[in-house]
């Protein structure tokens, strides 16, 4: 208590229970402060990872950069798949590729390259210019066709059994084509067979016997004798046209074999100076 009268200052306020009390109010302000603080604190550190959580928006924006999808548009070529489409008139093209869709050439019968069932041969593919003769120059201008593919009958003796590979330099492409359509016909079951080619002995134009009357293109070598292997005398119709699809210049079915041959330009005249 304060006496009356005794100076304030000399007064001590602070009683032990007061003091006591002061004390725990400081302490009491001073948790309030620092809750407040720790609140404050917390409240921040949660705004700290919501703003750090927005970020995402940052990646949001990212998102759109994934627009770049639109790289993505090289799948527009997909339309360009229509074209395809257009491929298929190439498809119908293929039947226009049917090899020699023509009758097969009966028994007698000729056809030259201009599709002409009348044309003579020596129309179709000039007249026999000379007899070319074994040795000679225009004998050594003859081309060897030697294909494993193809059949040569060699049937004469040594040496002219050499003669069924001697040709005109003009009769390996139309050869080569044959046997090409032959394969293609019959699946590689049957092959393209030559029984004769250049002829130095005179063996064709069989009622001639007077060598210097003897006419054949065999004595240029510009003309051949073909047949079938194995031996099949129904497919040489089929044969002898298809001899006209492979570029000869006259074809007669001879039934026995078909008679090909073409307009190249003699030899008998290459060496004469
Ligand atoms: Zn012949």
């Amino acid at each position: 208590m304060i006496e009356p009268g005794r100076p304030v200052s000399q007064h001590n306020p602070w009683s032990r229970l007061d003091y006591f009390i002061f004390r725990k109010k400081l302490l009491h302000r001073h948790w309030r402060r620092l809750f407040l603080v720790l609140l404050t604190l917390t409240l921040l550190a949660c705004a700290n990872v919501r703003l750090e959580l927005t970020p995402s928006p940052t990646t949001l924006s990212a998102a759109p950069t994934a627009t770049t999808r639109p790289t993505s548009t090289p799948w527009v070529p997909l339309p360009t798949a229509t074209p395809s489409p257009t491929s298929t008139p190439i498809v119908r093209a293929i039947p226009v590729q049917q090899p020699c869709p023509l009758p097969d050439l009966a028994l007698g019968q000729f056809i030259s390259a201009s599709g002409s069932y009348t044309e003579t041969e020596p129309v179709a593919s000039g007249r026999m210019a000379c007899r070319i003769e074994r040795g000679s120059c225009a004998y050594d201008q003859l081309v060897g066709l030697v294909d494993p593919t193809i059949r040569y009958k060699r049937e004469e003796t040594p040496p002219f059994d050499t003669e069924d590979i001697l040709l005109h330099p003009a009769m390996v492409a139309p050869l080569a084509r044959l046997n090409e359509l032959i394969q293609a016909e019959w699946g590689g079951l049957t092959q393209l067979r030559i029984t004769d080619a250049y002829d130095s002995r005179l063996d064709h134009d069989p009622p001639q016997t007077a060598a210097n009357r003897a006419y054949s293109l065999h004595y240029e070598g510009r003309a051949v004798d073909l047949t079938t292997f194995p031996v099949d005398w129904d497919k040489y119709g089929r044969l002898c046209i298809l001899a006209h699809c492979a570029g000869f210049d006259w074809v007669l079915n001879e039934g026995s074999h078909c008679h090909a041959s073409v307009a190249g330009l003699s030899l008998c005249g290459q060496c004469d100076k």
